[in-house]
């Protein structure tokens, strides 16, 4: 097919959809719910085209397998065809995968069922007597890089919409598709198991260096480029199905040693919660070795076992609760879409989060007015928001082009700014109540009547904030976690005087910047600090009585926490962490003492990582405990506590508080609490939060164990009024036991 005559050719084709060879016509109500769409071109291509109707993206779930099918037949009934060509009509997604809606709401024997049926139809595409190229423009995960996986060829667009990769294993699957099977005997073991190991989607560049595509080519040639591919390289497409590649690596012995050394890091990395990994590297290595059909065997077999986990339920509930929040509008009766999008935007403070959030705003096309006490500290900021842009850079998030524009879209400010025709403006000066005070009765008379005021306090009232404007419905707290370009969720915290509109504009717009709201009452330490605030606390306090800096942290690493308390502490900000502990302190003195430690640290200049000193050293490339700390380990109550003891007491105290926060409705769901947690710090997500947690141990248990350590002296972990009725009534958070 020549390149120029594509275009003519496609009105020339025989478009719309074709019944199956031989079937009857099909009604109008099933060719509304059409998925597949078949063309096939003067020279003999057939194209099949993904179009989910009503959807912006391609699912596989059993009818749209089954539908492929009916296509598979037309095709292999054809003596005509010369090959096929795979692609999606939608804008952003070639095919996100299979429909974890319909994988999560299946029976033993249905999820069976579904994945004999895929391996099937990928098979047939694999085992087609004529060549097969995938043209992949979009999102091309899980099952849908699967169905690539069996055709001959890959081609894909550069554009940054287009992403690569088997991410299964994060949802506590693996790739059962094919994919444990074709993928390393395409790319070799090694960098099979990266990619699906790691859950890992890959950009288009990236996939090319891994050998996962064979060609790239702009979007709007590649359905061309694929089919001249196919009629050039007929012969060459078929040997490739036969060629032995990656001897050296796709061997035995070369699979036993790689996968010992594997597992053990995995072991240290997962502290083996996660057994999707697991499984994963023992289908892959054990599957390399055997014919594909028992390869693929191993694949259906691992998947089942992995489908029933507990972990598998929580991973994939988190996607659930992504998606949600990605569209919820929290408020009963209204969509998001009805909330005007914000589209010009201003940033009060040009420090840390200033700096971030500018950045994060720029980088998503919105323009920001960046203001500072003076030119200097403008600047400061400038620099900062330059120096994320250079990562992006360096870590493929931007071209330079893109991180150019994206700084031209920062106006720097020293001076008053004109602030009447901006949509939105985010405070994040210094946290001190009169300041921002004083700073939000200026922007009550400089803003327009529509701006929306928010302010990124972590721990001060935002009513009392909100009190100071003449407009105090237009007020209301935007609390982005640090460091912002990292961290997903957003708080949208109600001020008490909040209008309904202010608080649906303000959801829309963490939307509109593609971070994840959730909404939370104005109430100390808001939602993530105040439940995050109580197990720090404790962690202090067990060290204050003699506990080691490395048993803390590795009770906590144990339970599947990112990072252990005590260099979370580091993180934050040995004075930032001591700032928030007593305002909590204030409020909630009954159980939130601020250990001694902080402030003796504090004294002595130990503010954590950004002083390069706190519980640990910073000065070597590995971060040392530092021992000069054993000076403020005043008691010893807690010296011989196993970690088992330091884990227990550190975790109840999260889940206290958590339902604490749902008794006191700063939220609505138990999901809120667990997602944000999830999200905000990185609790454990194969336990899927805290609330989860309590309802997979049993809420009577937990609460028990609560007692205990009140009878020991620890009056401060009384189970809140809701644990204690719920442990009398056996209730739990959750009703169900399945994924949703
Ligand atoms: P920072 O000290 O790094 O920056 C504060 C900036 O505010 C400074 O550049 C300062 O010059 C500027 N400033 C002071 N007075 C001002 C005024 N009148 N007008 C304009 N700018 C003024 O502080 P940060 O860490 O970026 O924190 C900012 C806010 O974000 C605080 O409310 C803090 O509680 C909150 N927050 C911080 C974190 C964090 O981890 N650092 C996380 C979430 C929220």
């Amino acid at each position: 097919m020549r390149t120029e005559a594509l275009a003519s050719d496609e009105k020339r084709m025989n478009l719309g959809v074709v019944p199956p060879a031989g079937g009857p016509p099909l009604s109008s109500a099933a060719q509304e719910k059409r998925c597949v769409y078949r063309q096939i071109t003067d020279e003999q291509i057939c194209i099949l085209t993904f179009d989910r109707p009503n959807s912006s993206a391609n699912v596989f779930d059993r009818e749209t397998l089954h539908e492929l099918d009916d296509h598979l037949d037309f095709i292999a009934d054809s003596t005509e065809l010369k090959g096929v060509v795979l692609t999606s009509a939608k804008n952003s997604i070639f095919i996100a995968g299979a429909d974890l809606h319909a994988l999560a709401g299946a029976s033993a024997d249905d999820l069976a069922s579904l994945i004999e049926l895929g391996q099937s139809v990928f098979g047939r595409v694999a085992a087609l007597n004529i060549p097969t190229a995938a043209a992949i423009h979009g999102a091309c995960v899980g099952g849908g890089f699967e169905l690539c996986l069996a055709c001959d060829s890959r081609v894909a667009s550069p554009d940054r919409a287009t992403k690569i990769g088997l991410p299964e294993t994060q949802l506590g699957i693996l790739p059962a598709w094919g994919g444990s099977t074709r993928l390393p005997r395409l790319i070799g073991l090694p960098r099979a198991l990266d990619v699906i190991l790691g859950g890992k989607t890959l950009a288009a560049k990236q996939a090319l260096k891994y050998g996962m595509v064979d060609d790239l080519v702009p979007r709007e040639r590649l359905v061309e480029f694929a089919c001249r591919k196919i009629l050039t390289q007929r012969s060459e497409l078929r040997r490739r199905r036969h060629r032995f590649k990656h001897w050296a690596t796709n061997n035995r012995l070369f699979a036993m040693a790689l996968s010992l050394r594997i597992e053990s890091r995995l072991l240290k990395k997962t502290r083996g919660h996660y057994p999707a990994v697991f499984k994963a590297l023992e289908v892959v290595t054990r599957g390399l070795s055997r014919p594909p059909a028992e390869s693929l065997a191993l694949e259906r077999e691992a998947m089942l076992e992995l489908a029933r986990t507990e972990e598998c339920h929580n991973l994939i509930r988190i996607f659930f609760m992504q998606e949600r929040a990605r569209k919820r509008s929290y408020i009963v009766g209204a969509t998001p879409a009805v909330a005007k999008p914000v589209d010009r935007t201003a940033v009060i403070g040009a420090g840390v989060m200033g700096a971030g959030i500018a950045q994060w705003l720029s980088s998503r096309g919105l323009p920001v007015i960046l203001r500072d006490v003076n030119a200097e500290q403008v600047a400061k900021g400038m620099a900062g928001v330059a120096q994320l842009y250079q990562e992006g850079v360096k870590r493929h998030l931007f071209t330079k082009l893109e991180a150019r524009a994206g700084l031209d879209r920062i106006f720097p400010s020293p001076a008053e700014a004109p602030l009447r025709n901006v949509d939105l403006i985010i405070e994040a000066a210094v946290e001190k109540m009169d300041l921002k005070k004083k700073i939000f009765q200026e922007l009550g008379e400089l803003a327009g009547p529509n701006t929306v005021l928010a302010t990124n306090t972590s721990a001060l009232s935002v009513s009392e904030i909100a009190a100071s404007t003449k407009s105090p419905e237009r007020v209301v707290g935007i609390h982005f976690f640090n460091p912002v370009h990292r961290m997903q969720l957003v708080e949208v915290v109600v001020a008490r005087q909040a209008s309904s509109e202010t608080v649906q504009r303000a959801v829309r717009f963490v939307q509109q910047i593609g971070k994840l709201p959730v909404v939370v009452k104005d109430s100390p330490g808001f939602l993530v600090n105040r439940i995050l605030m109580p197990y720090l606390i404790e962690a202090g306090h067990l060290f204050e009585a003699g506990a080691s800096v490395e048993d803390i942290d590795a009770a906590m690493l144990d339970f599947g926490m990112p990072m252990g308390p005590l260099r979370l502490l580091d993180e934050v900000g040995v004075d930032v962490a001591h700032h928030v502990a007593g305002e909590l302190e204030v409020k909630f003195s009954d159980r939130m003492q601020t250990p001694r430690v902080l402030a003796q640290m504090l004294k002595a200049g130990l503010l954590g990582r950004k002083s390069e000193r706190g519980f640990y050293l910073y000065n070597s490339k590995t971060p040392e405990v530092n021992s000069g700390l054993s000076l403020f380990q005043e008691k010893d109550w807690a010296r011989n506590f196993p970690r088992e003891e330091l884990q227990k007491r550190m975790a109840l105290l999260m889940v206290n508080e958590a339902a604490r926060c749902l008794e006191e409705e700063l939220v609505t769901e138990p999901s809120d609490v667990d997602f944000a947690m999830i999200m905000g710090t990185g609790f454990a997500p194969f336990r899927g939060g805290p609330l989860r947690h309590a309802d997979s141990r049993g809420v009577e248990k937990v609460v028990g164990e609560m007692k205990r350590l009140v009878d020991s002296g620890g009056a401060y972990f009384a189970p809140c009024t809701l644990l204690q009725r719920m442990a009398d009534d056996g209730r739990r958070f959750y009703a169900e036991k399945g994924h949703q």
